[in-house]
């Protein structure tokens, strides 16, 4: 049994659809890690002749990988979407710059202030901290 899995291993992972930059290529890993355990459970099965209950915990030990690798890809999901939001709130800091400096009066925008957060930014001349324009 030992040797099937070896040969799993070479035709498994292949993680190729890693084009959409980040995202994660979870659909392919569902796969490989399906057909590894249903390769090298049925090869044990096989092996030792204990089809009737065996084939039971093939299935279970499939569907607690299955919502295994469901959960790890919400929480992938949720990584994104925290990414995504924090990228939004900097945009939409970036647009809420104001025209002058409140303190010394110097012309600024997103391009020169000194950002020290994604939502707080400094003057680069006097280094005040400037309040944004409330978004929305
Ligand atoms: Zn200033």
């Amino acid at each position: 049994m030992v040797e099937k899995d070896a040969a799993g291993k070479d035709t498994a992972p292949k993680p190729s659809a890693a084009k959409d930059g980040g995202e994660p290529n979870l659909p392919g890993l569902y796969a490989a890690v399906q057909s590894a355990i249903w390769l090298i459970g049925l090869a044990i099965l096989f092996a030792t002749g204990w089809w009737f209950p065996g084939i039971l915990v093939l299935v279970a030990i499939s569907g607690v990988t299955q919502a295994l690798l469901a959960k790890m890809a919400a929480s992938e999901e949720q990584k994104a979407a925290d990414k995504a939001a924090l990228a939004a709130a900097a945009r939409t800091a970036a647009m809420a710059v104001p025209a002058n400096c409140p303190t010394c009066g110097a012309a600024i925008s997103a391009a020169s202030v000194t950002w020290t957060g994604p939502t707080a930014a400094q003057c680069p001349y006097c280094k005040a901290a400037i309040p944004l324009k409330a978004e929305l």
